[in-house]
């Protein structure tokens, strides 16, 4: 088996989801007590949510960076950066280490065209609702058609994730508001929602969307386990 390294942190709720992903994944897949073997380096959120704020993205892929290399040295095989949002400095990470980055987009594409789907809702940061490395990426690489939320919607799913979800609250209004948005994209002519930050499938299920919903969290972390075992 190969050793992942999960760079995590970002939030720290969504990194025990993958954790707890990864593991169950290897168990399911050769039984026994076998479990993930696997190194997770798990960052502070504050000052990296201060580096976005700011706009500061240099500063916080060096930080990123210098964890990727640290799991590296300890010995994993491959990287799974543990968010959506910080894939924006991906590139950065990448050119700071020796072995593969698993992008968290590219396994999220390659899910949805498996599924014979071309166009989905995207949910998730500001950022990776609207810009290139992400929502283009879905594009441009995959050829998949990607609708986001209008603006004052965009700002709700936003707020949700860094003040709620990142902070561990879950709360019924908010799952409303996610409810109604998940219904105006598919209403719009998505065949299905893309949940694409780590934290929202602690608040919403397939029972709450019109159309399938991709968790991205899940998807990312079967992807882990696959490069783990093979196959
Ligand atoms: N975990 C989130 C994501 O998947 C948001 C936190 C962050 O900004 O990294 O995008």
């Amino acid at each position: 088996m190969k050793t992942i390294g999960l760079l995590g942190g970002m939030s720290w709720e969504s990194t025990q989801t993958y954790y707890k992903l990864v593991n169950e994944g290897v168990r399911d897949r050769l039984g026994g007590l076998h479990s993930a073997q696997l190194v997770l380096y798990s960052v502070d959120f504050e000052p990296i949510e201060r580096l976005q704020n700011a706009d500061r993205w240099d500063d916080a892929a060096t930080i990123l960076a210098d964890a990727a290399r640290s799991i590296e040295a300890a010995g994993a095989d491959f990287l799974v950066l543990c968010t959506n949002t910080m894939h924006k400095v991906a590139p950065s990470i990448e050119a700071a280490i020796s072995i593969p980055l698993l992008h968290i987009a590219d396994a999220t594409a390659d899910a949805i065209t498996a599924a014979g789907l071309s166009r989905v809702g995207l949910l998730g940061t500001r950022f990776t609702m609207t810009e290139e490395f992400y929502r283009g990426r879905l594009t441009g690489q995959h050829g998949i058609e990607v609708l986001v939320p209008d603006e004052s919607e965009r700002e709700v799913i936003d707020r949700v994730i860094f003040d709620e979800l990142c902070m561990g609250k879950i709360l019924d209004e908010s799952r409303e508001r996610y409810r109604d948005i998940m219904h105006a994209l598919a209403a719009r002519g998505a065949q299905a929602i893309v949940l694409g930050c780590t934290e929202i499938s602690m608040l919403v299920a397939p029972e709450d969307a019109p159309v399938p919903l991709f968790d991205t969290t899940r998807i990312h972390a079967e992807r882990a386990v696959e490069a783990a075992l093979g196959g």
